[in-house]
């Protein structure tokens, strides 16, 4: 497959390295330049989970490449950078090429379609591997787990043969399957960021630290009950899934981690918090579904990342996976 990684940071750049090393032919695509320099001059840097390394030398540029012939365009950039990233592919875009976003959140499905309109080949995912960035070029791969991709259009309805993708990605070591309705994968995912990283981020704990205090146990509680209100009323199945157990197995699971939202926060970068319990919290407010928690949150993490913008300069730093 001819693939283009859009946002080769963390993510895209282990995802699409390990895709090239399978034998596609891959393009990473980003507007940091320091990066892209560091991979053309010495290849991509992974480390791995096993602590192995794998430099990897991949063509990677800072221009929007062509995408004649390109099969897949993984859509890897933080979620409030989407329309921004994919808009100089607007137009330019054949018919063929399936745009798949395996990005956390809500609301990216919107951003890509508002950027690429009338594009049908839109597909959403989850992933459940982590990766943080070293430095320019390098990349740590920090955790492992399942991946599931769908079509959000119509789930349960293949309008499209996926398999070649998630056989891809299966072969490139991220195990991938098809899911039926790919909705709940991507609320069973955003409930358990909107019960760790936040609060992460605010309280400057580790993961699995939220579980020692008593009086974070009803607070958790209560942003996961108005997560799943708000599910519920959008209209995507919640089956029997427990999603406070599951995010407390999360926070067991990822005990040591500082969740991508706080490492956010210490480096006065931007964070994620719009699609996570703000998207909550818009959605909720559409629907007639009270998401007070969630919306207190919103804003006290608007506030910190105002404040840590002020105090620190950004520097890199080892991130871990988002939970
Ligand atoms: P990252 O910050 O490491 O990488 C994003 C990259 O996008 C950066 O290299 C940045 O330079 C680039 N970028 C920014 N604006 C751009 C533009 N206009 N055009 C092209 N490139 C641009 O982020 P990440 O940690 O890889 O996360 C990417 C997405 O994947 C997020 O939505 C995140 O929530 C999700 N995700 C992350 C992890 C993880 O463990 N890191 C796990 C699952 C999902």
């Amino acid at each position: 497959m001819r693939i283009v990684v859009v946002g080769a940071g963390a993510m895209g750049g282990l995802i699409g390295t390990r895709l090239a090393v399978t034998g596609h032919n891959v393009t990473l695509y980003d507007t940091w330049d320091e990066h892209i320099a560091a991979i053309e001059r010495s290849g991509m840097v992974i480390t791995e989970y096993d602590d192995s390394i794998l430099r990897y030398r991949i063509p990677a540029t800072t221009t929007p490449p062509t995408l004649d012939g390109v099969d897949l365009i993984l859509v890897f950039v933080k979620s409030y950078h989407t329309t921004q990233a994919l808009r100089p592919f607007a137009g330019h875009l054949p018919q063929e090429t399936f745009v798949l976003s395996l990005q956390n959140g809500l609301g990216n499905l919107d951003l890509i379609r508002a950027a690429l309109p009338g594009h049908e080949r839109v597909i959403l995912g989850v992933t459940a591997h982590g990766a943080a960035l070293l430095g320019p070029g390098r990349v740590r791969h920090t955790g492992k787990g399942a991946t599931l991709i769908g079509d959000p259009a119509q789930p349960g309805n293949r309008r499209f043969d996926l398999t070649p993708i998630s056989r891809a990605l299966t072969r490139a070591g991220f195990e991938t399957a098809v899911a039926e309705n790919i909705h709940t994968a991507i609320w069973d995912k955003l409930i358990v960021n909107v019960a760790i990283n936040a609060l992460t981020a605010l309280t400057g704990l580790r993961n699995g630290e939220l579980l020692d205090d008593p009086d974070l146990q009803p607070v958790i509680a209560q942003l996961v009950t108005e997560a799943v209100n708000v599910m519920q009323a959008a209209g995507v199945p919640v089956g029997t899934h427990d999603h406070l157990a599951y995010a407390r197995k999360v926070m067991r699971d990822t005990a040591m981690n500082r969740s991508s939202m706080l490492q956010d926060v210490r480096n006065g970068r931007r964070t994620e918090i719009d699609a996570i319990n703000g998207a909550v919290t818009r959605l909720g407010t559409e629907l007639g579904v009270s998401t007070p928690l969630n919306r207190l949150l919103t804003v006290l993490v608007h506030n910190r990342e105002r404040a840590a913008q002020r105090e620190q300069p950004q520097s890199p730093e080892e991130g871990t996976p988002d939970g």
